[in-house]
């Protein structure tokens, strides 16, 4: 049996940009990769048997901090953990809390040892660290774990900046002291055995340092350091300037190590993605698909579309003419709009729907194209094609 719990294998490349399959212990996924976010235990507003046949996504996330706080980790391992709990037997990724608790602002209180803050839920004193962070996600029994980190504001000075990851690096190292320890207790209620793999959790590591570049190299240096299964660039996509976030990627990126996966938290648009590919990314999330579907906005190859829109309102053609999902085959533009406007929840599951086929399909297309050579090609195209609309 191998010591590792996942393997990663590139299989072309095109300048920085890489193709390959990440192994899991519930699978294989072609990167690059869109992982949609199931904050609560649900991608909202899609059936599972939709995320699995025709939408094919092999890895979706699952959040931390909302399932400690409901149902709490009792009932989820009373469940036999949260691939049980859903009945989802693909992949799953948890991040480790400490992105929604610093969402929390002025409710949150840091200390060396973790974060005091009070729940969204019912107002009860809450206190997140390494070690429950930890705890919590081999309860949930996912097959990729992040380590509990600290995110500096996206205009953090440098010493605020510096003082943070220099806090993250030391809850780094007690993540990964804790995630040891529990794996080696049986703690993982995900454990499985899979051909080549340990069957334990794999645990990534996380990069911050906000917009300063020598931190950034600092954070990784520190982090690959203590070593960890994959590395994650965070407190990205916070509030700062788009050409800020690229530069940092495209600074970072490809110093991380070659043959780990490198998975770009929180963003973002479909050309966000692109772009950060392009620099060298092989894993995204973003609830941009899922949420923005909800508010009747829909990401198409010609920009973005809101289905609120008066200029819809006897249009016939579906929400993308290029594409193939069941969404596109079958409901025009007037009636998804229709849907909208008098408040159906058909509406929000619809364009939910189409919003994650279209963000699992550009990233085929952006696998299929670097495989072909054809990803300079491809990223021209796309890029062009959005800026032609002018919507
Ligand atoms: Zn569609």
């Amino acid at each position: 049996m191998s010591e590792h719990s996942l393997s990663f294998k590139i299989d072309a490349q095109s300048g920085e940009a890489r193709a390959g399959v990440l192994t899991t212990r519930r699978g294989q996924i072609e990167t690059p990769v869109f992982m949609p976010v199931g904050t609560a235990g649900t991608v909202k507003g899609i059936r599972f048997e939709a995320l699995e046949s025709e939408l094919d996504a092999k890895i979706i996330l699952g959040n931390t901090y909302h399932l400690w706080l409901r149902p709490g980790i009792d009932v989820i391992r009373a469940a036999g953990g949260l691939h049980r709990f859903m009945n989802w037997n693909r992949a799953l990724l948890t991040d480790s809390g400490g992105f929604q608790v610093w969402s929390l602002g002025a409710l949150r209180k840091i200390t060396e040892e973790g974060t005091e803050f009070r729940s969204h839920v019912d107002g009860s004193l809450r206190f997140l660290s390494p070690e429950v962070s930890m705890e919590v996600q081999a309860a949930l029994g996912s097959d990729i774990v992040m380590v509990f980190d600290e995110c500096a504001p996206g205009q953090a000075s440098n010493e605020e900046t510096e003082r943070s990851l220099n806090l993250t690096a030391r809850w780094a190292k007690r993540s990964k002291e804790a995630f040891d320890r529990l794996q080696a207790e049986g703690a993982d209620t995900g454990r499985l055995e899979t051909e080549g793999l340990s069957g334990a959790q794999a645990l990534f590591g996380i990069v911050q340092g906000a917009g300063h570049l020598d931190l950034r190299r600092h954070s990784l240096e520190q982090t690959v350091n203590i070593g960890f299964d994959g590395y994650a660039i965070g407190g990205l996509s916070v509030g700062e300037e788009k050409s800020l976030m690229f530069e940092v990627i495209e600074d970072i990126a490809p110093r991380m190590p070659r043959d780990a996966p490198r998975y770009l938290m929180g963003v973002g648009t479909p050309e966000d993605l692109i772009e950060a590919v392009a620099r060298g990314i092989d894993m995204f999330d973003c609830v941009l698909p899922t949420r923005n579907g909800r508010t009747g906005q829909a990401f198409t190859s010609r920009g973005k579309l809101n289905v609120k829109n008066a200029q819809w309102t006897n249009d016939a053609r579906p929400l993308d003419e290029s594409c193939g999902c069941s969404v596109c085959r079958r409901h025009s533009r007037a009636y998804l709009r229709h849907l909208y406007i008098s408040g159906e929840m058909l509406a929000s599951i619809l364009l939910t729907h189409h919003n994650l086929a279209f963000f699992l399909d550009t990233m085929r297309g952006v696998r299929q194209a670097i495989r072909s050579g054809d990803f300079p090609k491809f990223r021209r195209e796309f890029t062009e094609r959005l800026d032609a609309t002018g919507e």
